[in-house]
């Protein structure tokens, strides 16, 4: 887009899409942009349906505890959450008042979240998604729990369905998370990926398929789409903080 073209995009529409993602290990068989590699082509794909507008991929984001594995880059929340804000208020700037942020990558969620509940006390709201947390409900038996996991054959088969030219299935592993010696139930420990995994893949990755990638690239742009025309529909007095009861 040209800013002429911009113009007239925001003059008439109040709601954008922002892919993110992370630039970090996913096994030795996927690309290191794995996570924002499949958030650009969700929201591209879902943004071109729905008829508004996309905006560049965020490539890294908060990836810390996957340092031990070459390559990864890791923002901290802080500085990672103000610059995913400042771009949304250059947005809002120019009246974008709803954002869908599509999200690849879990390690950004909190930070996102964070952000999310301050714009909206300032007018604009921000809606996250991530296609890995629909999956399961929209497609129940397409993979066991086991295949579900970081780099396994979820993630490897979107992969291998949006750019199968970057994939290396036949250094794909199957490698199951160690238990940490102090974990019990309920408790969330600060621990890094090296901790749970030497490959950096959790459980199995070995059957993944394109055929597979293809319906959940599909079925998660779809429920996207469904989201995009509903904010679309909705005034925005319905979507910002109330004032006092
Ligand atoms: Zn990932």
């Amino acid at each position: 887009m040209s800013w002429t073209e911009a113009k007239d995009y925001f003059k008439k529409n109040d709601i954008a899409l922002l892919p993110v993602g992370s630039n970090e290990q996913h096994g030795p068989q996927n690309p290191l942009g794995t996570d924002h590699l499949i958030a650009k082509a969700v929201a591209e794909e879902t943004a071109k349906r729905a008829g508004v507008l996309c905006l560049q991929v965020i490539p890294f984001g908060v990836s810390s505890h996957h340092k031990q594995f070459w390559g990864t880059i890791f923002i901290s929340p802080k500085t990672f959450k103000s610059y995913v804000k400042e771009v949304c208020l250059s947005l809002n700037y120019y009246g974008v008042r709803k954002i869908v942020v599509v999200n690849g990558h879990g390690g950004n969620r909190c930070a996102l979240m964070e952000m999310a509940r301050e714009l909206r006390e300032k007018g604009v709201f921000v809606s996250i998604f991530q296609w890995w947390s629909v999956v399961n409900k929209l497609l129940p038996n397409l993979f066991e729990l086991e295949e579900r996991g970081h780099a396994a054959a979820e993630e490897t088969s979107v992969n291998l369905a949006l750019h199968p030219q970057i994939v290396g299935m036949n250094r794909a592993v199957d490698e199951e998370p160690r238990k940490h010696s102090v974990q019990t139930e309920g408790m969330t420990l600060p621990l890094d990926t090296v901790d749970y995994t030497s490959s950096g893949v959790f459980g199995k990755s070995t059957t993944a398929s394109a055929e597979k990638g293809k319906k959940i690239f599909e079925a998660t742009v779809n429920e996207l789409v469904k989201h995009v025309n509903l904010l679309k529909e909705t005034k925005i007095e319905d979507l910002i903080s109330k004032s006092k009861v």
